[in-house]
């Protein structure tokens, strides 16, 4: 049973000074903010002057994306065995970097449910994962060669099914095209596909298993489909035209409206490495969009969208944490990787905050991150499930 004590605590909205956390297991037994010492039986980790963060909550991951310039050419040259070993380093290295619990949007054969089993065992080897399974797209469309290829209101029903009775603990489903099937071409990757009969099938069985269903969603056709067909997410939003994305007001007051969580993020790199250029030319639009979805109040949370290129690192999330800062504030950005996230994963009972009862995964960084957001980086312990885990420094 540990103390962790420390000179601030942000408990996933709100920022504490002085805060004790007393860890039993691979919970959080308490939360002291009045200065005491901690009862028997607890060893005393002081942290000095670093802040008390959840363990973080990356809303959008490929643990089976290599991160390289062709990550589905590599996807399709390699064993499912092989695959299963690099999602294992890729899960290794988000965890690295103070994030404990993935969503994973689209792996292939079911590694990740995989994968969640082998970390649910071992905390110290990797983040909780939150598998979808292979996303469920049309015959040809957008990640085919991952497996979730279907057509028919019926077989999506099906497919819906057969991923909860796997383990699937969120269904993904591709509403449009995307840049890595459809290439540069600005009207592939918005074009619509399934139908509205096939997407409110696929929202109904999912909701009828308990799980929550997001879309894949560039162009507006996929992102209203997925809006009207009732899902509880959408990923990217990027409104994406051929003269760039085009953030249509009254959409976005739709999204607001039904709570529907947005997991996004701009432009969430790394240093040192540059964006893809079909990427670099869509910033400037991307940023006056994503000022768009927060001043029209959407919900949204940090999905970075990691291993699909060599920008986009498992390691990304902190970097994309300070990117948008900019645009949620620091308390925002934070509580966006962290509160937010947890309740667009179903986790919003266990993880995502520092309080009684939740999951033990705390990170401590060295200095306020309220006040310099540079502090996630600095990296001085990380707890997931209790388990301490081994302290990497920061990746450059
Ligand atoms: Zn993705």
């Amino acid at each position: 049973m540990l103390a962790l004590r420390a000179a601030r605590m942000f408990d996933g909205l709100r920022l504490h000074d002085r805060a004790q956390i007393l860890v039993a297991g691979d919970r959080i037994a308490g939360v002291d903010l009045t200065g005491a010492q901690p009862p028997p039986g607890y060893r005393l980790i002081d942290l000095g002057d670093a802040t008390l963060l959840p363990g973080l909550i990356d809303t959008h991951m490929h643990l089976v994306f290599d991160a390289s310039t062709d990550p589905a050419g590599h996807l399709q040259a390699i064993s499912d065995e092989r695959l299963l070993q690099e999602a294992r380093a890729a899960a290794r290295r988000a965890l690295d970097a103070g994030v404990t619990c993935v969503r994973d949007l689209g792996d292939r054969s079911f590694l990740g449910i995989q994968l969640r089993e082998e970390t649910a065992a071992r905390p110290d080897l990797g983040p909780d994962v939150v598998p979808a399974g292979p996303p469920i797209t049309v015959p040809a469309g957008h990640c085919w060669f991952l497996g979730g290829a279907t057509r028919g209101a019926g077989a999506v029903k099906d497919a819906v099914r057969d991923h909860a009775d796997r383990g699937a603990a969120v269904i993904k489903v591709m509403t449009t095209g995307g840049h890595m099937t459809s290439g540069p071409d600005p009207d592939a990757v918005a074009a619509r596909q399934f139908s509205a009969d096939e997407l409110r099938a696929a929202a109904e069985e999912a909701h009828r298993q308990g799980l929550p269903i997001t879309a894949h969603a560039h162009g507006r056709g996929g992102i209203v489909a997925a809006l009207e067909a009732g899902f509880d997410g959408v990923e990217h939003a990027s409104f994406l035209t051929p003269q760039g994305p085009q953030p249509d007001p009254r959409v976005i007051e739709a999204l607001a409206a039904s709570g529907t969580y947005v997991s996004t993020c701009i432009p969430g790199t790394v240093p040192g490495t540059p964006l893809p250029p079909v990427i670099a030319a869509l910033t400037d639009g991307a940023r006056a969009l994503m000022r768009s979805l927060i001043d029209g109040g959407t919900r949204v949370v940090i999905g970075p969208d990691a291993g699909i290129g060599p920008h986009k690192p498992h390691h990304v999330l902190p970097y994309a944490i300070a990117d948008m800062a900019e645009f949620l504030g620091n308390a925002g950005a934070l509580s966006a990787s962290t509160c937010h996230a947890a309740a667009a994963c179903n986790l919003a009972d266990r993880k995502g905050r520092l309080a009684p009862g939740f999951d033990a995964d705390i990170l401590a960084v060295d200095g306020n991150p309220l006040t310099d957001i540079s502090a996630i980086h600095r990296r001085v312990a990380l707890f997931h499930r209790g388990h301490a885990c081994r302290h990497q420094p920061a990746h450059a």
